[in-house]
């Protein structure tokens, strides 16, 4: 998976994507991760990552869309040790995201996993998850939203 070409040399402040393709706006670390999605024009199903045929119902008719930042946990495991070639130290969370009417996401959270409960409300951030040969890469992660309790209904 070393597709990405190297085009910018000697930026110290060099800001790639871990993942190419990810982002439908240049990511900044702290932000909210401005995901590029697919959607079925046919029959409407919305995908992440973008796909060229819809899995739903194999129309070719798709087009690129942005994905809300935020969603709901849908299913969460917590990790213990760790994983072979990963650079998350643990524990954390593996999450899926249900991104509103959208699409499922699986990321990491890693502040408050202790508490995660299914159904929790999150938002998805850009962070640097490495710095390498003078590049931050960044990806997407999952950041429990301010305000803890349940109160704030929908
Ligand atoms: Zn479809």
């Amino acid at each position: 998976m070393n597709a990405a070409a190297e085009t910018t040399k000697g930026q110290s402040e060099d800001i790639r994507p871990l993942s190419a393709g990810q982002f439908i706006a240049a990511p900044t670390p702290g932000e909210r991760a401005r995901l590029r999605g697919a959607r079925c024009r046919a029959c409407g199903e919305t995908f992440f990552p973008p796909r060229r045929y819809c899995a739903a119902c194999t129309s070719g008719e798709m087009e690129d869309i942005e994905l809300p930042s935020s969603g709901s946990v849908e299913s969460f495991t917590i990790v213990h040790q760790q994983l072979p070639g990963s650079a998350m130290i643990p524990p954390y969370a593996i999450v899926n995201v249900r991104l509103g009417a959208g699409p499922v996401v699986q990321t990491v959270l890693r502040e408050g996993h202790e508490m995660l409960e299914l159904d929790d409300d999150v938002a998805l951030v850009v962070e640097t998850v490495l710095n390498e040969d003078s590049h931050s890469y960044v990806a997407f992660i999952a950041r429990r939203l301010a305000g803890g309790s349940k109160e704030e209904g929908k």
